[in-house]
């Protein structure tokens, strides 16, 4: 069983190179699964107000995965095999044993109901993909996407006024990954590639992770069968155009630039150091 894990920060492209995952044939994109459970018991809300249900639909447009035809069939598979209904799992369980036989089993399941041997998990957390990196029956192989802080700081600027707490999390998140990944085998991508040229950076990204690439990935990946939880709204994109949003340049003043350049030098140096080691590693190559 092989997880391609998503990691960096929100607000840094994650979302859009999920979709182009997830368009391949021999893939299963299922987004930020870690709220699986989240989205499983939201029917069981006795007062529909008290939840954002926007924020629970599933990526088809179902109004929720029990709507969903892919995340039932998932849940039928789970009971099948597992005698657990995906209300149940616990896939963040704090218990190692529960943890890897939730995970381990979910994985399966949709791998099964899609006929694929790839599932991609996009949760992005540090702590998530540490536990998942020492399950002994999956494969794991994290896929880190950055993107330039002042792109990321303006994004979350925009939605959240915050300019520089989103750079002290660049660094943070980017010290741990470093920490995490730079003596392992692991994918690393820019947003700012994977947007201005996608085919070639997905060339390259499908063959470090051993497997053909196909054109659907960049020409047509938003009428792809997608079923992601959580993520932003890329994920229902209709069209399949890819366009770079590099709206720091007219939003922030010189003044900004200059501070999150300054507060963010530890995390792009880590990154840069960690992806001068990974970049061109194949993925046979380097694991042989
Ligand atoms: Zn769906």
């Amino acid at each position: 069983m092989k997880v391609i894990y998503v990691t960096g920060l929100g607000r840094s492209g994650t979302t859009l190179l999920d979709v182009l995952l997830n368009a391949h044939s021999g893939m299963a994109g299922v987004g930020e699964v870690h709220k699986l459970r989240g989205f499983a018991r939201l029917q069981r809300c006795k007062n529909p107000q008290s939840i954002d249900r926007i924020g629970n639909s599933c990526a088809c447009g179902a109004e929720d995965i029990w709507q969903c035809p892919f995340w039932t069939r998932v849940n039928a598979e789970l009971e099948e095999r597992y005698g657990r209904r995906l209300d149940d799992l616990d896939l963040e369980a704090r218990n190692r044993a529960t943890f890897r036989r939730d995970n381990y089993e979910l994985f399966a399941a949709v791998a099964a109901v899609k006929g694929v041997d790839y599932v991609v998990d996009s949760s992005k957390r540090v702590s998530r993909l540490r536990r998942l990196l020492k399950h002994p029956d999956l494969e794991v192989i994290p896929v880190h996407v950055m993107r330039n802080p002042k792109g990321r700081a303006n994004s979350v600027r925009r939605r959240k006024g915050q300019i520089f707490r989103p750079t002290f999390q660049y660094s943070y998140r980017s010290l741990r990954l470093f920490a995490l990944l730079f003596k392992r085998l692991h994918i690393v991508v820019r947003y700012e590639n994977l947007a201005s040229a996608p085919e070639e950076e997905m060339r390259r990204i499908m063959k470090q992770i051993g497997l053909e690439f196909e054109p659907a990935q960049v020409n047509d990946w938003a009428s792809q069968d997608n079923h992601n939880l959580a993520g932003n709204g890329v994920r229902a994109a209709k069209s399949s155009e890819i366009a770079l949003r590099e709206t720091w340049r007219e939003d922030l003043s010189l003044a900004q630039r200059a501070g999150i350049d300054l507060l963010s030098i530890p995390g792009r140096t880590l990154n840069w150091l960690k992806e001068l080691r990974w970049r061109w590693a194949g993925h046979e190559a380097a694991s042989s």
